[in-house]
């Protein structure tokens, strides 16, 4: 049983979260560092390029990298901190084993023996219940090889087909509907295209706090004359400079996207030629949008006719654009379908695939992009090669040195592993660099199901809220302490080089997982002695796939900044703008420029549908979650950033200044928030930026202060994203502050 051993809050006081801050070396101005080492950050995905001052093998501060492209040495609060998560106090040092006899409740024990106990774990539940009852969570936040070795690892090694990933959390409808209309799940522009738009189009993308250097290329823009369209509920950072601003309800993204073509075809502002020459589907789109009347729309979206149409105009008649999105329309039960609508106004308007013209998701992970490529979704095999295609799995068993047999087929999503667990069909867990406990919805039903595991070992270089529950606790690497690539925002490849080397017991993750595979006896493709043999297997298993790395080197991507896959061989400098005409696409082999076997792009008909949780009169407030500039994701590394938590302590209940008078609530004040699966006291904040029928709560922190104690498990029926942006609640003004509301507060 997988449940906490001791008093969480005795945890806390060994493991942390506490806050590391400048001190000793890093405050002295005049030390002179051993070595500089070019990097990236490790936070999100748009991997600004960064300097490591380096010395005694500790990282002691940080220097702008200028001449790496994307983010000329610009870097986001996160960026500039981040070096202070080396050298931490709460660097998990040693392997752990729970001990509830402890007063920690984990004792340090010898690695080799940790891994020996998992190894006999893994066998013997595998031999009690079969291979599908061990199950893997990896992360979107490791390299390109990492992610490569843990598909590789769970389908040969394990021969489970349970493995899937926290971009699942991120991602997936995007790509899922990139994929439906193009044929390929990347950024179809390099970032350098937004420069030279006319339009530019965010749609659910607080980018100012969630990929802050993209707010630097908006800004260019509209400098050189281009007009902003924000969509959002909330009136974010980039909202405030945008020339229009839509207001949207949680969730009635697909209704704006329909109403906009239905403008778009009303006034003939279309492409005609490109419909007809790269497009197939559009007929019976345009079928479907003609009851997308800007008087229904306006209705559904909560937004003016006025502005609607405001968009629609400056939206058809641009003759360069670029539309962006992010969460805010993905992380929803249609964010597939939401996806698709994007698309369509983009195909309408012909402007992709030239320069000027783009369009774009915005990826979360440091590794969001290359995390989805190569191997660790449950349905997908490297090279974004299909688990289910038999000539797909023939060529990867191939690269591996098995029969395409001995692969498994496709396995469940990361929340439906969950549910596998709660109904007894999974018994054994290994995650790494995955903090489900605080990142998935509904998380009370969360950490029941992992108090049912009969094993759980964990893989991370601190403790984090998950891993509390496990049996053993492997201390892997930190970002500077290994090297591996990274494939950002953009489809740019780029490299990160290794700093330091990681401290007492702890090791790359890439040697964990292949220790695991040697004790369990199973060691054949699991003999690499560094990530660049990795990679070199990798480039193998991808070739030819649509997502191809093969003409990729570490070499190639020093000498060029990165190198954008597609890439097919050496002599190919690789592919910053896809749907180019002549590009490399091995799928229409001539015939047009998009990834299906007739080289055109399809529309797919967007349906808008309810949120799985509308209001009602018993919850009849909105509530919205995200992020903020100075935390990430489950906050496992920004929790324990002494600066960064100075600027954002704790969650703030952000409500509009109508809501707050309704509820007879002022700044300050602690209010309840209750949902249908739990309820969190929070600080509130009244502001002027967010609708008056919506409330919002950041989502980085655990336990009585997770805003997913709140949050719906329902799913979108093919990507299989939670919907996080929006269920219904109600909230009351407390009579008190919740019991705890340190960083020292007991979970649960
Ligand atoms: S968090 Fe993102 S935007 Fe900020 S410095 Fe890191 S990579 Fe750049």
């Amino acid at each position: 049983m997988a449940t906490v051993p001791v008093e969480t809050l005795d945890i806390i006081k060994k493991f942390g979260p506490h806050l590391a801050r400048a001190n000793a070396t890093r405050l002295d101005t005049g030390v002179e560092p051993d070595r500089t080492v070019k990097t990236h950050c490790c936070f999100c995905g748009q991997q600004c390029g960064i300097q490591l001052l380096v010395k005694d093998d500790q990282v002691v501060g940080f220097e702008p990298w200028m001449e790496f492209p994307f983010n000329r040495g610009k870097l986001c609060p996160k960026g500039v901190k981040r070096y202070l998560q080396e050298s931490h106090p709460d660097r998990l040092l040693h392997a752990y084993e729970r001990d509830a006899l402890v007063p920690e409740g984990f004792k340090p024990i010898a690695y080799d023996r940790a891994v020996a106990r998992v190894a006999a774990e893994i066998t013997r539940i595998q031999s009690q219940y079969g291979h599908d009852a061990f199950a893997v969570l990896s992360g979107a936040s490791l390299t390109v090889e990492k992610a490569y070795l843990m598909g590789k690892f769970a389908r040969m090694c394990l021969k489970t087909s349970n493995i899937d990933y926290n971009g699942r959390l991120c991602m997936v409808s995007a790509a899922a509907g990139n994929k439906k209309a193009f044929g390929i799940d990347r950024a179809a522009n390099p970032w350098s295209d937004i420069l030279q738009a006319e339009v530019v189009w965010i749609s659910g993308a607080n980018i100012a706090e969630c990929a802050p250097i993209t707010t630097d290329y908006v800004w260019q823009a509209r400098e050189n004359g281009a007009k902003i369209i924000v969509v959002d509920p909330r009136i974010t950072p980039i909202a405030r400079t945008c020339d229009l601003f839509l207001p949207i309800k949680p969730g009635r993204d697909v209704a704006l996207f329909n109403g906009i073509l239905h403008l778009m075809i009303e006034n003939d502002w279309l492409d005609h030629d490109f419909i007809e020459q790269h497009t197939v589907g559009f007929d019976e789109v345009a079928v479907h949008v003609k009851g997308w009347t800007p008087q229904r729309t306006a209705e559904v979206t909560g937004i003016s006719e006025r502005a609607i149409r405001q968009a629609a105009e400056w939206w058809g008649t641009a003759k360069t654009s670029f539309l962006m999105h992010a969460r805010g329309i993905e992380h929803h039960s249609h964010g597939v379908q939401n996806v698709l609508g994007a698309i369509n106004i983009v195909l309408a308007s012909g402007r992709i695939g030239r320069e000027g013209c783009g369009y774009a998701t915005i990826t979360g992970q440091g590794n969001g992009q290359g995390g989805r490529e190569h191997g660790q979704k449950c349905d997908q095999l490297p090279g974004a090669r299909d688990v289910s295609n038999p000539e797909h799995r023939a060529y990867v068993a191939k690269v591996w040195g098995i029969d395409p047999s001995e692969l498994p087929g496709p396995g469940v999503d990361a929340y439906e592993i969950f549910r596998k667990i709660d109904a007894g069909e999974v018994r054994g867990l290994l995650s790494i660099c995955f903090n489900p406990i605080v990142s998935l919805p509904d998380n009370n039903f969360i950490r029941r199901t992992l108090e049912k595991l009969e094993f759980y070992v964990a893989i991370d270089f601190f403790l984090n809220e998950t891993a509390r529950h496990a049996d053993i606790v492997l201390p892997g690497s930190l970002h500077e302490e290994d090297e591996g690539v990274v494939t950002t925002v953009e489809g740019r490849v780029i490299k990160i080089n290794k700093a330091v080397d990681c401290p007492g017991d702890a090791r790359q993750d890439w040697r964990i997982i292949q220790d695991i595979a040697r004790q369990l006896g199973r060691e054949q493709g699991f003999t690499f002695s560094s990530p660049r043999e990795i990679f070199e297997e990798l480039r193998e298993a991808s070739r030819g796939g649509i997502a191809d790395y093969f003409g990729i080197t570490y070499e190639k991507i020093e000498r060029q900044y990165g190198v954008f896959w597609p890439c097919p061989s050496e002599d190919h400098s690789g592919t910053p703008r896809l749907f180019e005409e002549g590009s490399w696409n091995p799928v229409a082999k001539g015939k047009g420029r998009f990834y299906f076997p007739d080289g055109k792009a399809r529309f797919n008909v967007a349906r808008y549908t309810p949120p799985a949780e509308d209001t009602d009169e018993e919850y009849p407030i909105i509530l919205t979650t995200g992020r903020v500039v100075s935390h990430f994701l489950s906050g496992t590394q920004t929790r324990r950033i002494g600066p960064l938590v100075d600027h954002y302590p704790e969650p703030r209940l952000e409500m509009h200044p109508l809501l707050a008078e309704r509820l007879g609530i002022v700044t300050g004040d602690w209010a309840t928030v209750e949902s249908r699966r739990g309820a969190c006291t929070l600080r509130v904040q009244v502001v002027k930026t967010i609708r008056p029928d919506t409330i919002f709560i950041p989502y980085h922190w655990p336990g009585r202060k997770s805003a997913n104690q709140l949050t719906i498990s329902a799913q979108d029926p093919i990507s299989k994203i939670p919907e996080y942006k929006v269920c219904a609640v109600r909230v009351k003004k407390a009579d008190k502050p919740p019991e705890y509301v340190s960083e020292l507060e007991p979970q649960q």
